[in-house]
């Protein structure tokens, strides 16, 4: 069936819905996104990413000339608009249409896309099993670069990096800082646990500041799960008993291997299944109604 999606205003048919092309967000991937997910008709965190959004443009000095409430009222209607329950909604936001030179100063009005549909990221068995990761090559770019916590829209990097990790036998690549100290996956965060405490790299480390990041810390504090930032190089997967990713669409999944070995037992472990039992106990107890907006 053919989607609904918001473009530029309104809700359009997903035929009508077209970019020029000389939007600098086809041109340079000049522009920022969000990826969020709702259930049962609620909307799981859905201030925090549009709030997460305002940061990323408000660091690449894209002004929106809209209010967060509008926003968040949007993306609603986009998920009503086509009659969706569970999914996923993707929210894009561009430079706008302007000239051939890079300057945005040429692109006077930004271009809002909202796509909602229904989403599985990974099969049930992979939840079962647990995913295989493999240390990329490619690294995420350094806090002197474009910096790590802008979710732009160009995700070049991660992508060569993701089919690096596919290439090697693995479902997820793991990602270092340009230091050699572990910053996340290619799509989402990492965890460890080791001795009955979990265990992430401090976000300064070059991994995005995920939102399903930040739940895991909530859920922690009210499971009395002893949870520490620290800088991680690969010999802390190589030997934690445990290890889990966390991201929006993949939710909080176990990650068994990494380079072809084990983690722990090389099974999924037991404060991973707690967690995992936790986050879809709250993603379906908790958000903002779809109809509320
Ligand atoms: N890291 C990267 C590079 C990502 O693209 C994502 C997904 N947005 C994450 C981590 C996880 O972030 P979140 O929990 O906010 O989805």
């Amino acid at each position: 069936m053919a989607l609904k999606i918001w473009f530029d205003g309104k809700l359009v048919d997903e035929s009508e819905a077209r970019v020029s092309v000389f939007d600098h967000g086809l041109l340079y991937g000049d522009g920022v996104f969000e990826g969020i997910r709702f259930y049962e008709g609620r909307v799981f965190r859905l201030q925090a990413h549009i709030q997460r959004l305002f940061d990323s443009s408000k660091a690449i000095m894209l002004k929106l000339p809209w209010t967060q409430e509008e926003l968040c009222k949007n993306t609603c209607e986009t998920i009503q608009a086509n009659g969706l329950r569970d999914g996923y909604v993707r929210l894009l936001v561009t430079r706008g249409v302007g000239t051939l030179g890079l300057s945005p100063d040429s692109c006077p009005t930004p271009t809002l896309i909202i796509i909602a549909a229904s989403i599985q990221l990974y099969p049930d068995s992979d939840y079962e099993v647990g995913l295989k990761v493999i240390t990329c090559s490619t690294r995420r770019p350094t806090h002197g670069s474009l910096s790590p916590q802008v979710k732009s829209l160009n995700y070049l990097n991660n992508v060569m990096a993701k089919v690096e990790a596919v290439r090697a036998g693995g479902r997820e690549g793991l990602m270092l800082n340009e230091q050699g100290y572990v910053a996340e996956c290619t799509g989402d965060n990492v965890f460890t646990v080791k001795n009955g405490v979990i265990y992430t790299p401090p976000v300064s480390d070059g991994g995005l500041d995920g939102i399903t990041r930040g739940v895991i810390f909530e859920l922690a504090a009210q499971m009395e799960v002893p949870i520490v930032e620290k800088t991680m190089t690969r010999f802390d997967i190589y030997t934690a008993d445990e290890c889990f990713l966390t991201g929006t669409a993949a939710e909080v999944i176990p990650a068994v291997e990494l380079d072809h070995r084990p983690i722990g037992e090389g099974v999924p472990g037991p404060t991973t299944a707690r967690f995992i039992e936790a986050y879809r106990e709250l993603v379906r107890n908790s958000g903002t109604s779809i109809e509320a907006m």
